[in-house]
C-alpha cells in the first residue's frame, strides 16, 4: 500500500511535524510510532482534509513514498562545515573582517578564481588542523544579514557560531549587547570574542576583557567557557586563530549531515543577473543538490539550471555547508526562504506550490472574513 512518512506529509502541508502530529492526537487519530513515522494514504489525506486540503490519493504522483532506508544513524553520517555568523556594534570592523577572510580563502583555494559576493563563502582550515574532520569554514555574508533576520523570524537556525565583533579601542557597545543576548538564547548556538582592532595604538583588551566579564561573558583565558581570539581585520592578524578556534568549537560540536539525501537548504539572497536571469544563492544543509533538481522555495519553484561557487566556479554538486548561487527559477524566492528538493521532480514542486499558494489565499480570506466580524463587531 501506498504510505507517507510524516515529516514529508508535513513539508507538503507545509507545518511542523511536531505541531501536525500533536493534531493528529488532538483529532483522536491513533498515535503514529515515534519508530515507524509513516501513514497510509488513508490516514494521509484525513490529515491533510482536516487542515483544510483536497487531497488527490494517487499512488504514483500524489504523496512522496517514504524513502526504501530510514534515516542514516547522525553519528555515522559525515562531517559537516560550520555556518558562522559575524557580528557586532557598527564600525567594529565585520565587513573589514569578512573581506579579509574571504581573500585569505582565495589566497589559499586551489581553484585560482575570483571571489563573489553570493551572500556567504567558505574559508579553507589551515594546515594546523591536517587532522581536524573540518576542512572548511562558511561564512554568512549578507549585507545587515538580512537574511539571518528573516531566518529567525521564521524559526529557521543555519548559524553554528556566532562571533561577536568588538573593537578594542572602542569596547562594549548596545550593538554588542543585543549580539550577546541573541547567542545567549540561540539554542545551540556557540559564541566567539573577536577583540578587533588590536594594531591601533588605542586598543585596550583588557578593558574589553573586564567589561565582556561586567556583562556576564565568561571568557576562557579567564577560566570560563566562550573562547576569545584577538584579531585585526586590518592587518590579518590573528585570523589564523580564530579559524582554528572556530574549527575546534565545530569539531566539539560534532557537526554532521546526511549528504545522500534529497536537498535541503535556505536561501541566503536572490537578485534577478542580467544574464542568468533569477538567481539565489541556496546554502544547502542536507543532502546533495545537483542541476537538474526540482526544488522549491516559498511560492516558488526551480528546475536547477546552473550553480556557481563563492569563487565564480560552475560547480555541478553542492554539499551541507555549501553556498551556490542557481539559476533556473521561474520567479524570485525570498531571503529566508527555506529550499525543498520535491522527491519526484518539477510536477511534485509545482504541486507544492500550487498548495502553498492555495493555502495563502485561504489565510488571506480567513483573515478578510475576521475583519469582516470584527467591523460588524464593532458596528453593533
Ligand atoms: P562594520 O561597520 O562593523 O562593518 O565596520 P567596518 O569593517 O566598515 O570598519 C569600520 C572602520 O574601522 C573602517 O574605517 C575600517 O577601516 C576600520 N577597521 C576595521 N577593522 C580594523 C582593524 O582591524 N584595525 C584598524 N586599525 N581599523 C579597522
Ligand atoms: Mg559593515
Amino acid at each position: 500500500p501506498t504510505v507517507v512518512s510524516v515529516s514529508n506529509l508535513a513539508r507538503i502541508l507545509d507545518m511542523r511535524q511536531k505541531r501536525m502530529m500533536q493534531l493528529m492526537k488532538n483529532w483522536g487519530m491513533e498515535e503514529v510510532k515515534p519508530d515507524l513515522l509513516v501513514l497510509s494514504s488513508e490516514d494521509a489525506s484525513l490529515v491533510a482534509v482536516e487542515l483544510g486540503f483536497n487531497p488527490v490519493i494517487d499512488d504514483e504522483a500524489a504523496f512522496d513514498i517514504y524513502p526504501d532506508a530510514p534515516p542514516a544513524e547522525p553519528s555515522t553520517l559525515p562531517h559537516r562545515p560550520p555556518v558562522v555568523t559575524i557580528m557586532g556594534h557598527v564600525d567594529h570592523g565585520k565587513t573589514t573582517l569578512l573581506d579579509t577572510l574571504r581573500s585569505t580563502s582565495v589566497a589559499k583555494g586551489e581553484a585560482g578564481g575570483i571571489t563573489q559576493h553570493i551572500g556567504a563563502f567558505s574559508v579553507p582550515v589551515g594546515t594546523a588542523s591536517e587532522n581536524s574532520a573540518i576542512r572548511t569554514i562558511t561564512f554568512l555574508d549578507t549585507p545587515g544579514h538580512a537574511a539571518f533576520t528573516a531566518m529567525r523570524a521564521r524559526g529557521a537556525r543555519v548559524t553554528d557560531i556566532i562571533v561577536c565583533v568588538v573593537a578594542a579601542d572602542d569596547g562594549v557597545m548596545p550593538q554588542t549587547r543585543e549580539v550577546l543576548n541573541l547567542a545567549k538564547t540561540e539554542e545551540n548556538v556557540e559564541l566567539v570574542i573577536a577583540i578587533n582592532k588590536v594594531d591601533k595604538p588605542q586598543a585596550n583588551v583588557e578593558k574589553v576583557k573586564n567589561a565582556l566579564l561586567a556583562e556576564g561573558v565568561q571568557l576562557e583565558s579567564l577560566g570560563g567557557d566562550v573562547p576569545s581570539v584577538e584579531v585585526s581585520g586590518l592587518t590579518g592578524k590573528g585570523l589564523d586563530d580564530l579559524i582554528e578556534t572556530i574549527s575546534t568549537i565545530a569539531e566539539v560540536a560534532d557537526l554532521r549531515a546526511d549528504q545522500t539525501s534529497k536537498a535541503e537548504g535556505y536561501v541566503l539572497e536572490s537578485k534577478v543577473d542580467k544574464g542568468r536571469g533569477p538567481i539565489a544563492t541556496v546554502l544547502v544543509t542536507s543532502g546533495t543538490l545537483q542541476p537538474g533538481a526540482a526544488i522549491v522555495a516559498g511560492t516558488v519553484w526551480c528546475r536547477v539550471r546552473q550553480m556557481m561557487d563563492d569563487k565564480g566556479q560552475f560547480v555541478k554538486k553542492a554539499s551541507p555547508g555549501m553556498p551556490v548561487t542557481v539559476s533556473g527559477w521561474k520567479e524570485l524566492p525570498e531571503a529566508g526562504d527555506e529550499v525543498l528538493q520535491a522527491i519526484k521532480g518539477e510536477d511534485d514542486a509545482k504541486r507544492a506550490v500550487a498548495n502553498r499558494k492555495r493555502e495563502i489565499e485561504k489565510r488571506k480570506i480567513l483573515k478578510d472574513v475576521e475583519k469582516i466580524n470584527e467591523v460588524r463587531k464593532a458596528e453593533r
